[in-house]
């Protein structure tokens, strides 16, 4: 199985229809989706049928659960809040209902999904400190644990018995081709895919991961798209122009 991991696409329709272009060309099984599909961007009725159009299996995000009201709105900055706000008034009953029953967490495969950390899934935390990540690799029953929400890449590989970092990847060469070691019983993985939508490593190219079970291949794929067409998008709208701003450099 080869496993196509998309996180934080944030309603940038543009970035993620030049993320399933490519994926269309990669031998994908299946698609799967971190949360934050919603907030920031223009698009995000788009976004989600593209989504449902590719049959991701999804979990959650934190705005997701602030559109439909399960996360107050002062949890956000002010930017993020105007941005959920903006995002409820366009979306259908419908839609809000889907995403009002995203899951928390899902297992698929050798996956794991969670947005922010596996300790406490419901509190959306940032998963940036070695120890967040000790701890999830401790509570996951699956080989890898993929990650979002701090809309940067890495790989962390963890001796689970030791409760030892054994490698911590971070720099797009060595992201781009990752061999996993087959040992379930003592190493799990922590993935983070990066941003389709908003990535904020400093590429603003968009970020995504492909995970080939078969061969325990992990590679981070970085996608250029139409920045400027997102960017025109977010200010039409009246949203915050921050918001579009931080596309054009990635941060
Ligand atoms: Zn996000």
């Amino acid at each position: 199985m080869r496993y196509a991991i998309l996180s934080d696409i944030h309603a940038n329709l543009e970035a993620l229809t030049a993320v399933l272009e490519d994926i269309s060309a990669q031998r994908i099984d299946r698609v799967l989706c971190l949360g934050d599909s919603v907030g920031y961007g223009a698009d995000p009725t788009a976004c989600l049928a593209r989504l449902e159009g590719a049959r991701a299996l999804s979990v959650c995000g934190n705005h997701e659960w602030g559109c439909v009201g399960k996360l107050d709105i002062r949890w956000f900055s002010e930017a993020a809040g105007r941005a959920i706000e903006w995002t409820r008034d366009q979306l259908s009953f419908t839609e809000l209902d889907a995403l009002r029953r995203l899951p928390l967490t899902a297992t698929e495969g050798p996956l794991t999904l969670v947005h922010g950390t596996l300790t406490h899934p419901d509190r959306f935390d940032y998963l940036i400190e070695i120890g967040q990540g000790l701890d999830s690799a401790r509570s996951c029953r699956t080989v890898v644990c993929a990650v979002g929400h701090t809309h940067v890449p890495f790989v962390l590989e963890v001796d689970r018995r030791e409760r030892q970092v054994r490698r911590l990847l971070t720099a797009a060469q060595e992201l781009s081709e990752v061999r996993l070691t087959d040992d379930a019983e003592r190493v799990r993985y922590l993935l983070n895919p990066g941003s389709v939508g908003q990535p904020r490593d400093g590429d603003p190219r968009a970020s995504y991961a492909i995970l080939d079970a078969a061969d325990h291949g992990v590679g981070i794929r970085r996608i250029p798209y139409d920045i400027e067409r997102a960017q025109a998008k977010i200010r039409h709208a009246g949203l915050p122009g921050l918001l579009a701003d931080r596309l054009g450099v990635g941060r």
